[in-house]
């Protein structure tokens, strides 16, 4: 993956603008072009997320992907959003009082 684009997929992420069907009121996160329930009869607009949920599975990353080598270890997790779409990221925190079902919040680092 180039460098500008990692960049512009953590702008996204950290953003968590997604889409919102104003026809079905479906969310949806990556941001979607057409809303696969209504198709053509789909309103999407632009939705930020308040990026609140709660842990739905996690992993604890002990051998780290290059760069990441000083963080570990350090959690990797699904995330299911109060609106509904789930999304992958790191979760901070001991990954000893990692738990399925934990409340997290967004943090920006
Ligand atoms: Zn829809």
């Amino acid at each position: 993956m180039s460098v500008p684009r990692f960049w512009r997929k953590q702008v996204a992420r950290y953003n968590l603008i997604g889409t919102h069907c104003t026809n079905c009121g479906a969310y949806y996160y990556p941001p979607r072009n057409m809303c696969p329930t209504c198709r053509r009869d789909g309103k999407l607009e632009n939705f930020k997320f308040s990026g609140k949920g709660e842990l739905l599975t996690y992993t604890v990353i002990h051998t780290a992907a290059e760069g990441f080598e000083k963080q570990t270890p350090y959690v990797l997790g699904i995330v299911k959003l109060e609106e509904g779409p789930s999304l992958t990221s790191q979760i901070i925190g001991d990954p000893a009082s990692m738990r399925i079902g934990l409340k997290v919040r967004p943090v920006f680092r």
